[in-house]
């Protein structure tokens, strides 16, 4: 069968003139016999992509899918387009299975819906073995995953009831487009070969934005000028206390907003809730809790105040605005140091062996007679002496998921009670499954780290999103901060020379690093990296006995101030990394690690290509006392502000930014900081006309910014 005969079921059966956006690729290689994985959002109209090679295929296509209600609704609009389909599921009594399967064996249904649950039961297995499948679809197959949020035991069943089904063709389909995920559902059906599509994920009416900021201010600095651009929307902070913090500060100016977060009631929630779906506040402040419930199509902004913990709630989350279909605006406020808390949240979701034992073994120390406890969470954190009272309530919920206590609630009071329900059971002989525990830690780690890189990527934004959920030829989308921006676009490949350079640093500092279960950990700052490279004699240097690495010194003609600058450059890259805010260590990404391995496939802005755009030629004095060739560091605060000057400016006079000053001014600007006409005048891009024009406010930009 091929790709027109599959159009035409498409109109006769389905009475469609078009496929949507991937579902022709999806059919054609079902159709082609291979099993599969299909990642489409909701709504992307994957049922169609089983439901068509349905009516080609031999035999009947099975349907596992978990929502009861749903199926039915399936079912029934299948039968108005004349489909033959039904459903088995335990509204049914045993009589009407056993008459649908007999339907089924004389081959009288094409699609038929079936309840996971149904394959516990060995006698509905035993009847359909007789069945001739042909297509086995596993829908929201996400459900099979523990690291997903919607675990369903039964899932886990599906790859032996496919077995028993005589392995037929497998193809599985989700909305939850994360790696992990995709893994475990091949792993679980034991999909031979899968093709696998991810698509549709692109959101293209949004603008993604990463913005480096350093100070409290300066992020409330850019939250005004959001919330007075694009007036509706949704702040997201990490934590209770910073969200009544920015709510209070979005009050004092005047903005109509709401703070929402788990630390309120449940009435509380919904009376704020409804006072934002119904307009009568503008924005929302909020932690993650809230967002599940919200129907606003036409949230203009979303602002994350602090770094989140992964890209899947980044994407969750900004994708909240722009649901009608216009434009909205998305930027992450990004500062290192904001990882901490999500490291926080991290520990307090895994507690680990120790502290669970010692939960344990408290309730063991504390239950009455009839095997019960009442106590709050912070008399049990007070007890084992634990510091992070979220991870006393994980260890108590893992503790409940493996049936050693279950919760109940305690009439009158508020806090819930615990009962030992194996009480023979000892702290030291919990049969805990503590690989999985790890596991689970370990990938929070990463997908924050994931998260961490993407903040310091290089590449369009929306690209390096669709990336991160497999979906791999997406174009650049033209919206987002580095798309829009011409800094960065310098980017290029190296030359050999170039990439032996490279390597050089990258192996410099690799021994300047520990790696640890796979993950790089910073040991040492810009700086002390730099004086290893050039060989420097300095005390810090002895002391840390730098000098006894094999890269001490390789690269000495290179120079201090290229170094520097080569350095911020493989920073941009994505190559490396800093790490912790307040003491920052720099180590590599794993892109840099393949890189230091040889693989030249990164692009990077050559510093000396930056440092003659920056300055006019023939300039040989120096700008704020220091000497050209010696650049400033780049400030991302400051150029943010002179950006956010800029384009004020640029609105006032009715011109295109660029008019006012390039990017690459601008960033001339935050690297060298004029103070003065006569310094700003040195710069590229900056003539008599326009400094008579616009210096005076950017210098006093600058100014205000040094304090
Ligand atoms: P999903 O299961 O991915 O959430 P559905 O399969 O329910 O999405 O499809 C979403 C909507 O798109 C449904 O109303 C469906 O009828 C419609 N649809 C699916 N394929 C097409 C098509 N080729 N042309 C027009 N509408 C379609
Ligand atoms: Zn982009």
């Amino acid at each position: 069968m091929d790709v027109l005969d599959a159009r035409l079921v498409l109109k006769r059966s389905f009475g469609f003139e078009e496929f949507l956006d991937g579902q022709e690729g999806i059919v054609s290689e079902i159709l082609s016999g291979r099993d599969g994985m299909v990642v489409m959002p909701t709504g992307g109209g994957k049922s169609l992509c089983y439901q068509l090679p349905a009516m080609c295929l031999e035999g009947v296509t099975i349907v596992v899918s978990p929502l009861i209600a749903l199926m039915k609704d399936q079912v029934d609009a299948l039968e108005e387009k004349e489909i033959p389909a039904t459903l088995i599921n335990s509204t049914l009594t045993h009589a009407e299975q056993r008459e649908r399967i007999a339907r089924m064996r004389a081959g009288e249904y094409k699609l038929v819906y079936v309840a996971p649950e149904r394959f516990r039961a060995e006698g509905f297995v035993a009847a359909m073995r007789e069945v001739k499948v042909g297509l086995f679809a596993i829908d929201e197959a996400h459900c099979l995953s523990q690291w997903g949020h919607d675990f369903r035991p039964d899932y886990m069943r599906l790859g032996q009831a496919r077995a028993a089904l005589g392995n037929p063709q497998c193809v599985a389909f989700t909305a939850t487009a994360t790696a992990d995920v995709r893994k475990d559902i091949i792993g679980v059906l034991e999909l031979e070969e899968p093709f696998q599509t991810v698509t549709g994920f692109a959101r293209p009416n949004l603008s993604f934005n990463i913005t480096a900021v350093e100070k409290a201010a300066s992020k409330f600095k850019r939250v005004k000028a959001i919330v007075e651009e694009h007036k509706t929307g949704i702040v997201y902070c990490a934590t209770r206390k910073r969200v009544e913090e920015v709510a209070e500060t979005l009050n004092s100016w005047g903005v109509k907003s709401i703070a929402y977060h788990g630390g309120m009631t449940e009435e509380q929630r919904e009376a704020t809730q409804n006072k934002f779906i119904s307009k009568k506040a503008d924005v929302a402040v909020a932690t993650n809790a809230f967002g599940m419930g919200i129907d606003r199509s036409d949230v203009r902004f979303v602002v994350h105040f602090e770094i989140p913990g992964s890209v899947e709630a980044f994407y969750q989350e900004a994708g909240r605005a722009g649901r009608d279909g216009e434009a909205a605006w998305c930027e992450l406020l990004f500062n290192y140091a904001d990882t901490r808390t999500q490291e926080f949240f991290i520990d307090g979701a895994n507690p680990g062996m120790p502290l669970i034992r010692d939960v344990y073994q408290y309730f063991l120390n504390a239950a009455g007679a009839n095997h019960e406890v009442h106590v709050g969470i912070d008399e049990v954190k007070d007890a084992v002496g634990a510091k992070n009272g979220m991870a006393v309530s994980s260890a108590i919920s893992v503790l409940a998921r493996n049936g050693l206590i279950e919760r109940f609630d305690v009439k009158g009071q508020r806090m819930r009670g615990t009962r030992l329900r194996r009480p023979e059971v000892l702290a030291s002989g919990m049969d805990l499954d503590e690989d999985a525990l790890e596991e689970k830690e370990l990938r929070d780690r990463s997908k924050l780290q994931a998260m961490v890189q993407m903040c310091y990527g290089a590449g369009c934004r929306q690209q390096a999103i669709l990336e991160y959920f497999g979906e791999m030829d997406a174009e650049v989308c033209g919206a987002c901060d580095v798309c829009c921006s011409d800094y960065g676009t310098e980017s290029r490949d190296t030359s050999e020379n170039e990439d032996m350079i490279v390597r050089k640093v990258l192996s410099g500092v690799a021994r300047m690093s520990w790696k640890r279960r796979g993950e790089w950990e910073g040991r040492f700052g810009r700086g002390r990296i730099v004086q290893m490279l050039t060989g420097s004699k300095s005390q810090e240097v002895m002391k840390a006995a730098l000098n006894e690495l094999t890269t001490y010194g390789i690269l000495k003609v290179e120079g201090t101030a290229f170094l520097n600058e080569l350095m911020h450059a493989l920073h941009d890259a994505g190559l490396l990394v800093t790490q912790r805010g307040e003491f920052p260590l720099v180590t590599l990404t794993k892109r840099g690690e393949e890189a230091m391995k040889g693989d030249g496939r990164y692009r990077i802005v050559w510093p000396q290509a930056r440092k003659e755009s920056m300055v006019k030629d023939g300039g040989t004095g120096g700008v704020n006392g220091e000497t050209l060739g010696e650049l400033a560091p780049f400030d991302g605060t400051l150029f943010t502000m002179l950006k956010d000057l800029r384009n004020d400016l640029a609105k006032q006079d009715g011109v295109p930014s660029y008019v006012v000053f390039t990017n690459k001014t601008l960033e001339a600007f935050a690297r060298l900081r004029p103070k003065s006409v006569e310094a700003g005048l040195r710069i590229k891009g900056v003539g008599p006309a326009k400094a008579e024009k616009y210096l005076e406010p950017f210098l006093a930009t600058i100014g205000e910014f040094e304090g």
